[in-house]
């Protein structure tokens, strides 16, 4: 069973996703931001997209400005100027609330063509079970792949896991 995340593509080659670069950044504390509905998670879906969200102690949370290569040198050479536009990108939709950046990075990101993960027996490797749970929501795809998985194992049927096979 392979669960390496972004390290599999070097055995499937890039037989299941390409992979981008991602940057983020966490803000010191701020007060209450007005105009923010309930704190809530904002995801401009625009490319290219923007996320904002608050943690329990008032910081901020802004990510995007992903590009198009994966190179860990290169790739962090761009933090500051990358969070220097995500506090911009933060400042359009907040002008009164400057926002102090506590610590920025960036971090490798998978994406499929339709946004889904890939899991389960790859045709190349039929005694092999991947869990490649690649996306913006990858967090709760591995959920879902620890199930359909566990499924596989126990030989119990998983409803879902055509889904998410490869070559669908
Ligand atoms: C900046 C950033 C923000 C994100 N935000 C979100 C979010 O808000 N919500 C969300 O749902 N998803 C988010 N994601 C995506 C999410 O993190 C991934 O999609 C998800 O973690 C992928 O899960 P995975 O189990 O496939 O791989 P991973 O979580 O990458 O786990 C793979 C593990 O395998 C280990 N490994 C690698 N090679 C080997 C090896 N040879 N032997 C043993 N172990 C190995 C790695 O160290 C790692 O621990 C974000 C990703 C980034 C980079």
């Amino acid at each position: 069973m392979i669960a390496a995340g972004f390290e599999s593509e070097a055995l499937l080659n890039a037989g299941a996703g390409t992979l981008k670069s991602t940057y983020a950044l966490i803000s010191e504390p701020l007060p209450k931001i007005s105009g923010w509905h309930r704190q809530c998670l904002i995801w401009e879906s625009g490319t290219p997209y923007l996320y904002l969200r608050t943690t329990t102690e008032g910081r901020v949370i802004v990510g995007g400005e992903d590009e198009d290569f994966v190179n860990a040198k290169r790739r962090d050479a761009l933090i500051s100027q990358k969070a220097r536009t995500l506090v911009k990108k933060f400042g359009r939709l907040f002008p009164d609330r400057p926002l102090e950046v506590a610590y920025a990075w960036a971090g490798t990101f998978g994406e499929t063509k339709d946004g889904l993960p890939y899991i389960g027996v790859h045709p190349r490797f039929p005694h092999v079970c991947f869990a490649l749970c690649y996306g913006g929501n990858g967090i709760t795809f591995s959920v879902i792949a620890a199930e359909i998985l566990r499924d596989d194992f126990i030989r119990r049927t998983n409803r879902d896991a055509h889904l998410f096979r490869f070559g669908r």
